[in-house]
């Protein structure tokens, strides 16, 4: 058998570039132009995990220009603070909703997160870290979110009620944006949770009026 040595990391995204360039691009070619000449106006500002595993764009078969995305580790939103030092997502958020007037925002968590796990295990197998642990903690508070029998839960179920309080906290820390506030309050802009699981494929919503999370069927 011949040898064929792995191709490396980079080398595969430049072949995916390529089928991209030769088999999907001419489809979305008139999308790209029309978008490139009147600029972007996504209607939806989406905020997920940056994990690998999790691609909005794949999950929701969304056309080029339809989510404004910004993803990070855990999917978490920080309280509203212009003196933090975690802007950047702060500066999505306003963004997406100041300038492009995204009518949605969509928190989008998913399963077996590790940056909810880092959060709950308070860092422990993380290494000495400048900037993860910090980040992390400041989900601490989905901790008060979590179902009163969460300790008598097995381990997939203490998972996802983790991974469903932190997506409501972020939520409620995105509610607390005021000139988000402003406009949830105008009814010019609503936020939902979502929380996506890869090993079934299989979504589930976050239904306001009860609190309650749902499948999506
Ligand atoms: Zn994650």
């Amino acid at each position: 058998m011949l040898f064929r040595p792995q191709k490396a990391p980079i080398d595969r995204l430049v072949d995916g570039y390529r089928k991209f360039r030769r088999t999907t691009f001419p489809s979305l070619q008139r999308d790209f132009r029309r978008l490139a000449k009147e600029g972007q106006s996504p209607k939806i500002l989406l905020i997920g995990c940056a994990d690998s595993r999790v691609s909005p764009n794949l999950i929701f078969a969304t056309p080029p220009g339809t989510m404004f995305v910004a993803r990070n580790v855990g999917n978490i939103v920080p309280p509203h603070d212009p003196n933090t030092q975690a802007r950047s997502i702060g500066a999505a958020i306003e963004y997406a909703v100041k300038v492009l007037a995204v009518t949605d925002i969509v928190i989008k968590g998913h399963a077996r997160c590790g940056g909810v796990a880092a959060m709950l295990n308070r860092g422990v197998n993380l290494p000495e870290t400048d900037y993860l642990k910090p980040w992390v903690e400041i989900a601490e508070p989905a901790r008060m979110l979590l179902p009163a029998d969460y300790e008598s839960l097995s381990e997939e179920k203490k998972r996802l009620a983790s991974e469903l309080a932190v997506i409501q906290n972020s939520i409620m820390n995105l509610s607390g944006f005021p000139w988000v506030r402003e406009r949830l309050e105008a009814g010019m802009l609503k936020i939902h949770g979502l929380h996506f699981d890869m090993h079934d494929g299989s979504l589930m919503r976050l239904d306001h009026e009860s609190g309650e999370w749902a499948q999506v069927r």
